[in-house]
């Protein structure tokens, strides 16, 4: 490709409207353009490392057995009034009617639909397993679409899903997913961990977050210094040590803590550490009241909550709610004598008989609280968030958190749709069974965003070989000067013909500014030919990673660049040893 002759719309300076590194240099490399919210054009390199990306997925489904396909951006509303999604996805489902006032949505996803023809095409065991994918634009009418590709409305996710006829089956899948999710990202050049998630109410440990780590990630990963372990912040378990103590000799007492409503005011003023107070917060839980309980310096973890109470909704209480369940102002409440449909704990709160609570009382708090004295509780579980101050759950070793973005997501459904939907097959008796599913998916758009968000430095784009839309450029100095012309074409040619997918930058600029361009689009590796250096009889080779710049005799410019090639390579993981 000569860039003269190409389309690549760089911007000299930072869009105003772009908050994140990746949609920043996105825009200014000349890969996207927004059309509307959440909704873009992806140009001509742009494009380029998205069917990049697209066929590592594509090469990696199928060698593990997934077959490809595409189904339908639009959908029937009536599958989804089905499944008992139509009600329940909410305002990300973006409806509409069809001129005979029929209802309709742009697939956020397509369990529905995949599910619908495997009902109607698979009848006998003979015909499982299966695992049909898709690449394909998604549509979510995200509450607040933003960071460009990161968050869009409109996106690619390659989707799969896979039926099995029975639960061992279906891990076998699932663990087959595994494997090729690693395997892509390996493939990719790409940091990343897969880590444990939420499963919600499904349960279990079956579902597994592909996390690219970048220090600008939206989600805090868990990880081990000493073995594999790796959890979503959300997910990962709080392994709780402490001894067994006798009750409190004192019993409970009240006092006088005027207007002090924090536990760092309270903790202050009885001069006792945070640790000694118990936090008392309020919910509301499908229209339950519940109250959880955590120590004063620790965080309550809403998800292990709500999974806990194994509940559809659940909310902080409102002010009016605490004040009519407890009988006080915001921050008195306590569990003692507190009337609520629930009251839960923390774990770690069995390992001490004298807390300091809320007396359900304006401006008083209780002293010589014993938990298991003075509260009808109904459960001790691990309700809190991890800390790197946590032993890990697996092996006791050291914890330390990093910053993740969600690129892949596999998933055991279990019999979710096909029992909704009435999804069976005959077995090998001829009895009727549900077919079991698993969905997997990966955001191939989100994956370009995450490399960046990765690989960047304040000059631009660092862009792994695999990922680049460009693996190499040719900077023709003076491509009027026929010398440096001659030269440029010849390391263009030769270069294509060893396979590099290369651009020659062939346009009539000053040199200083084809080298700002050149390290914003992020190409690995930069063949800088000019007079200068055609003198010396040498070409220059500028590694983008490290911004190293080799001086290289044009006779040995092929074995020189072959094995910078493999450097390269090797700095993302990429070359064939690894
Ligand atoms: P998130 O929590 O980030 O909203 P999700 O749990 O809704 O993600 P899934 O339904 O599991 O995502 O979709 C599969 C993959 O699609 C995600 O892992 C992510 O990489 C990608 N993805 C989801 N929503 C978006 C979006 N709005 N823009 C770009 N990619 C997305
Ligand atoms: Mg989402």
């Amino acid at each position: 490709m000569r860039w003269s002759r190409y389309f690549i719309p760089t911007l000299k300076e930072d869009p105003a409207e772009a908050e994140v590194i990746s949609h920043k240099l996105l825009l200014r490399a000349g890969m996207i353009r927004k059309l509307t919210s959440g909704i873009y054009t992806y140009l001509p390199t742009g494009w380029k490392a998205l069917q990049k990306i697209s066929s590592i997925v594509r090469q990696e489904m199928n060698r593990f057995d997934g077959i490809e396909m595409i189904m339908p951006a639009v959908q029937p509303g009536d599958l989804w009034m089905e499944s008992g999604r139509w009600e329940a996805y909410g305002k990300e489902l973006l409806r509409f009617k069809d001129r005979h006032d029929r209802d309709y949505c742009i697939g956020p996803t397509h369990e529905e639909v995949i599910t619908d023809l495997i009902r109607r095409e698979v009848k006998s065991y003979r015909q499982l397993p299966l695992n049909l994918y898709q690449i394909q634009t998604k549509f979510r009418d995200e509450i607040r679409p933003r960071f460009g590709l990161m968050r869009g409305r409109e996106f690619i996710m390659k989707d799969a899903y896979s039926f099995d006829m029975d639960d061992a089956g279906a891990s076998k899948s699932y663990e087959s997913m595994r494997q090729a999710y690693i395997s892509i990202f390996k493939k990719l050049g790409l940091r990343f961990r897969a880590v444990e998630a939420d499963s919600g109410a499904i349960g279990g440990s079956f579902s597994h977050e592909f996390m690219v780590l970048a220090d600008t990630g939206e989600d805090t990963i868990a990880t081990c210094t000493g073995c594999d372990f790796a959890a979503n912040l959300e997910k990962a378990e709080v392994k709780c040590q402490g001894q067994d103590c006798a009750e409190c000799s004192m019993p409970f007492e009240k006092v006088k803590t005027l207007g002090l409503h924090t536990v760092e005011q309270v903790a202050g003023f009885l001069n006792v550490p945070a640790q000694k107070i118990v936090k008392t917060l309020l919910y509301n839980a499908d229209g339950k009241s519940v109250a959880a309980l955590v120590r004063g310096d620790r965080e309550l973890n809403e998800i292990k909550l709500k999974n806990i109470l194994n509940v559809q909704t659940l909310e902080l209480a409102s002010r009016a709610e605490v004040e009519k369940w407890s009988g006080a102002k915001v921050g008195f409440a306590g569990p003692v004598e507190l009337v609520v449909d629930r009251i839960v704990a923390d774990l770690e709160l069995e390992f001490d008989t004298d807390w300091i609570t809320g007396a359900n009382q304006d401006d008083f708090h209780l002293k010589h609280v014993d938990l298991r004295r003075d509260v009808n509780i109904s459960g001790y579980f691990d309700l809190r968030t991890i800390t790197s101050l946590d032993p890990c759950p697996k092996c006791a070793g050291e914890i330390y958190l990093t910053k993740g973005i969600e690129v892949g997501h596999i998933f055991k459904l279990g019999t979710k749709y096909s029992q909704s939907m009435k999804a069976v097959y005959l077995d090998e008796n001829g009895k009727e069974e549900l077919i079991i599913m698993g969905c997997y998916g990966i955001g191939v758009s989100r994956i370009l965003a995450s490399c960046i968000e990765q690989n960047h430095d304040q000059n631009g784009i660092i862009f792994t070989p695999a990922i680049a839309p460009f693996e190499a450029v040719v900077i023709a100095l003076n491509y009027k000067d026929q010398e440096v012309r001659e030269h440029s074409e010849a390391v263009y040619d030769q270069l294509r013909s060893i396979g590099v997918d290369v651009l020659l930058d062939d346009r009539d600029e000053r040199p200083g500014f084809k080298f700002k361009d050149n390290d914003l689009i992020g190409s690995p590796i930069q063949v800088v030919i000019g007079g200068k250096g055609l003198k010396n009889r040498i070409y220059e080779v500028k590694i983008r990673h490290s911004g190293e710049r080799i001086q290289v005799p044009i006779e040995e410019f092929s074995s020189r660049f072959m094995a910078i090639r493999n450097g390269v390579l090797d700095h993302f993981g990429l070359s064939a040893k690894n």
